[in-house]
């Protein structure tokens, strides 16, 4: 991208943010923005992080593992916080303890399980959100939470969850269907924030409070619904290119 696109993106996000919270009565600070850095370069990032944004989000251990030694050298004296926002296969969990600050994506008590077994390994709490698919379709992953019956299932995964004494269970995140009107994903936060109340009132988890819900083609409805976290990769640096 052309020089000081980024920072005009990134102001024009916020703004965005900030109608959004206005909208719904709420404050901005109560959401944090997280850049959604995989594919862009070190270069890219540091431009971010010259406008201010100290939260950026990886979806795959191997490219983290590049970058954010490389970034954390760079900015030590205020230091990045890294979110692994993308499915972790099993087999990686260790090295997902190592490299991430807060994992959005735990889909499963298995993952669960050895990712509290390796942060106990590594002698440290690992922030963590449990992922729910709250849409039903196949491509998600996620704790199935379509139905009712589901989220009756997830409570009592939710139990055993909360107990792992390495993970700080935070919140929920999930990802809404792709849709041509952001509005049809608002049913989609709704039910999130839905079963996130049920939560704490059902199993007083008071500390449950994150929402990691909207990216680019949805966040604006997503805060009105409550995202305490967006997770927002093109709006701030443009299309994609995976080659
Ligand atoms: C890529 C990605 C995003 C950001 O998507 P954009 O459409 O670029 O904003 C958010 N969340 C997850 C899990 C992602 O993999």
């Amino acid at each position: 991208m052309e020089g000081g696109s980024i920072a005009k993106n990134l102001e024009r996000v916020r703004q965005r943010i900030a109608e959004a919270c206005l909208r719904a009565g709420r404050s901005p600070e109560e959401v944090t923005l997280v850049a959604v850095s995989k594919t862009r370069t070190i270069e890219e990032i540091a431009e971010a992080y010259a406008c201010g944004v100290r939260h950026f989000g990886e979806n795959r251990v191997e490219e983290a593992e590049e970058k954010v030694p490389l970034l954390q050298e760079r900015f030590a004296q205020e230091p990045i916080v890294w979110h692994l926002i993308g499915h972790v296969q099993s087999r990686k969990a260790k090295r997902a303890v190592a490299v991430a600050d807060i994992i959005h994506s735990v889909d499963s008590l298995k993952l669960a399980r050895r990712l509290d077994r390796f942060a106990a390994e590594a002698g440290k709490r690992l922030p963590v959100l449990l992922e729910l698919n709250v849409s039903g379709e196949a491509s998600k992953y996620g704790f199935p939470a379509w139905e009712e019956e589901l989220v009756q299932a997830f409570l009592e995964e939710a139990k055993e969850l909360a107990s792992l004494e390495h993970l700080e269970v935070r919140g929920l995140m999930t990802m809404a269907p792709i849709v041509e009107d952001q509005e049809e994903a608002r049913p989609f936060f709704q039910r999130l924030r839905m079963i996130r109340d049920l939560l704490r009132e059902r199993l007083s988890f008071s500390s449950w409070d994150e929402l990691s819900m909207g990216m680019t083609d949805d966040f604006e409805v997503a805060v009105e619904e409550g995202a305490t976290l967006v997770r927002i990769g093109r709006a701030i640096f443009g299309p994609r290119d995976y080659h």
